[in-house]
């Protein structure tokens, strides 16, 4: 089974996505993961990536779509996957599409996380990190005990500028514009479930098992949990 799940920054997708891989048994595969070991590792493609990464910039299609396939052609398809960050464009689903079909392979669920605007800005405007350690806390659902200070370390917290609420709201609206085509062609071959991103996070696991049994990607027996 392939599952893909969409949905904005801040919308929860990536708890999703990582507890479908957990309750399936397949891997995780999170875009913006294998950019980050990709700049790590220090690889051709890493090095391209990062200097679009340090600008600020996205990075171009070409290498997105380059890093994905090196990736899912070290797996055997046939057992499925979950994917996370992908594709964020119709080129990158395109793309997506080609790769799988070499492998006699197609995807069998897209999830797609639907959260107000609103929501996310509260969510990430509330949002402070560590500059030292790289803890991260929620001002509403994980304060520090201190104000402002760090239960780890004692660092003072700092808002990253990501989640000052001009910037998350034109992620949002980015986000919005590059995957709707995405999504549209998706909805377009029935693959689409639309599930709420605002549920409380104790719901989230049966939700999940309740769709991937009524598309009969799994029997409700066979899903572990934790
Ligand atoms: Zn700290």
């Amino acid at each position: 089974m392939i599952i893909v799940v969409l949905g904005p920054p801040g919308s929860g997708k990536g708890t999703r996505a990582r507890l479908i891989g957990q309750m399936c048994q397949v891997p995780l595969i999170v875009m913006g993961d294998i950019l980050r070991d990709a700049v790590s590792e220090g690889s051709e493609e890493g090095k391209r990536a990062k200097g679009y990464m340090e600008r600020g910039e996205l990075v171009p299609d070409d290498l997105v779509i380059g890093l994905l396939e090196e990736k899912l052609r070290r797996l055997n398809l046939k057992r499925g996957f979950v994917l996370d960050g992908f594709p964020r464009n119709l080129k990158q689903a395109e793309a997506l599409d080609h790769i799988l079909r070499d492998e006699g392979a197609d995807i069998d669920l897209v999830l797609n996380v639907v959260v107000k605007d609103d929501v996310i800005v509260e969510r990430l405007s509330l949002r402070r990190s560590c500059p030292h350690c790289g803890a991260i806390y929620h001002l509403k659902d994980k304060p520090p005990l201190k104000d402002e200070i760090c239960d780890e370390c004692g660092s003072r917290l700092i808002q990253r500028s990501d989640d000052r609420e001009d910037v998350i709201r034109h992620r949002i609206m980015v986000y919005y514009k590059e995957t709707k085509p995405v999504l549209d062609r998706y909805i377009k071959m029935g693959k689409v479930v639309e599930i709420s991103g605002e549920l409380m996070i104790d719901k989230i696991p049966d939700e999940l098992k309740k769709i991937l049994h009524e598309r009969r990607l799994f029997p409700v027996d066979k899903l572990t949990i934790k």
